[in-house]
């Protein structure tokens, strides 16, 4: 992966720093030799793997692509890492992303952007596009992503590789810098399924350091040839094919669909009635929670700080405003306002409200079938630059990726290869909660 990364960094810009090669090669052979003196070795042995650059890693800057933390070095490893290291994984670098993990493309990195390795016009997505590019472009084996919204399955869609968001709660984010806190979630990012499972594995469980972390004892990942001579009922909801939708991804969705049909699995319509206000109940919820979670970028504790600041709030509002991209203050703008007095019963309890709709439209899905098929975006993977000044179109592009969010449901991505050589898409299985190890039985007969 290392020489890839010589290879091929420097035009698809996957990585915000790559840790040393002497130092990663001696990691790498310490594993070697305590394999060769038989002693037992991890489940990730001597595999690398590549870090979304807002997860905490002890002694390497975390910079969230923001110039906020740009020369941020934490002080600690947030749990994710420490349970890699443990299992004998090989942390190879920090991963490009949209500021904050606010974005679908990464072109909202104050790093530079990051390109899609299967097609150099195109965004890799986002906001992991720097994990998902990385591991599509060989440049590492594993990669780890955050979801908020789709952060992980979209990039994953878009670079042709599998990238799965666990049950709210499944996976410590002790250490991971927060974006909308009810939503976020870690997961794995890898080249196939069965790679996926290994990390899934490795990252979950109950941690007393995160105090929304789940402690339950459904297995996270069980024999993954489960799906095999079994039938399922697969819900297909009509709201997600909609006009919008590009032809080329309703054929992946269908293509999908047969492939599991033949496989003796049983396909039947379910109804998810409020789907469409998904996107402003996700977008409320979020910028409200992201407004509250970056106040504490203000430059006095850490981060960016403003010179010669003349007072308290000059320091604050310079250090915030030279810190912070223009994405960034959007979100704090609109979250601050829909949780202003006044305006918060319009806006963020309605939000609340209708995000329990939909997760009561998944409730009832769910008495009709196993799981739910769906495409992860309505688009292939688009121009850079092609909607970087249309922010809404851009949020429409989460339609069908953030109602897993909100109902706090595990769902994978898994690559459908096209044949007129554009990158491959991404079609999405949705589980209910904890179902992660039928889930990732599914998707290896997706694949
Ligand atoms: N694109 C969505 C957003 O901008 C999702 C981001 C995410 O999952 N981190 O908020």
């Amino acid at each position: 992966v290392l020489d890839q990364i010589e290879a091929r960094e420097a035009e698809v810009h996957a990585f915000v720093s790559v840790r040393g090669r002497d130092e990663l090669l001696a990691e790498a052979k310490a594993v070697d030799e305590m394999r060769a003196a038989g002693e037992e070795v991890g489940p990730l042995a001597g595999l690398p793997v590549a870090i979304k650059d807002n997860i905490c890693t002890k002694g390497l800057k975390t910079s969230c692509s923001s110039k906020m933390l740009e020369n941020f070095v934490p002080p600690y490893d947030a749990t994710v890492i420490e349970k890699v290291v443990a299992a004998d994984g090989i942390i190879l670098g920090k991963t490009n992303m949209d500021e904050f993990a606010m974005g679908s493309s990464t072109e909202n990195s104050a790093l530079g952007n990051t390109k899609n390795p299967r097609d150099l016009e195109r965004v890799p997505g986002g906001s992991s596009g720097g994990s998902a590019a990385a591991v599509a472009a060989d440049m590492t084996i594993l990669a780890l992503g955050s979801d908020t919204g789709g952060s992980i399955r979209q990039p994953a869609s878009f670079c042709g590789v599998v990238g799965m968001k666990p049950t709210y709660g499944r996976v410590s984010r002790y250490g991971l810098v927060a974006y909308a806190s009810s939503l976020d979630q870690i997961g794995p990012i890898a080249k196939c399924v069965e790679d996926a499972a290994l990390l899934m594995g490795v990252i979950a469980g109950h941690d007393a350091k995160d105090s929304t972390c789940l402690d339950v004892n459904e297995p996270i990942v069980a024999d993954l040839d489960n799906g095999a001579g079994k039938s399922y009922r697969m819900g297909v909801p009509a709201e997600y094919t909609q006009d919008g939708t590009d032809p080329a991804v309703q054929a992946a969705v269908d293509q999908t669909i047969a492939k599991l049909e033949a496989l003796g699995h049983e396909v039947v319509p379910v109804e998810l009635p409020h789907t469409d206000y998904a996107i402003p109940t996700y977008y409320l919820i979020a910028s409200a929670e992201a407004s509250s979670n970056l106040s504490r970028y203000a430059g006095y504790a850490y981060g960016h700080r403003a010179e010669d600041p003349e007072s308290i709030d000059d320091m604050i509002a310079r250090s915030r405003g030279e810190g912070f991209g223009d994405e960034v203050k959007r979100r704090i703008m609109l979250g601050t306002y829909a949780l202003s007095s006044g305006y918060d019963e319009q806006y963020y309890e309605k939000a609340l409200r209708v995000r329990r709709l939909i997760q009561q439209d998944f409730d009832a899905a769910f008495a009709k079938c196993d799981f739910i098929v769906h495409a992860v975006a309505p688009h292939p993977a688009f121009k850079l630059g092609e909607k970087t000044d249309d922010p809404l179109a851009m949020y429409l592009e989460d339609i069908f990726s953030v109602t897993a969010n909100l109902a706090g449901l595990p769902a994978i991505s898994v690559p459908v290869p096209q044949e007129d050589g554009t990158p491959p898409i991404g079609v999405q299985c949705v589980a209910p909660a904890l179902r992660e190890a039928d889930l990732l039985a599914m998707a290896v007969a997706m694949q």
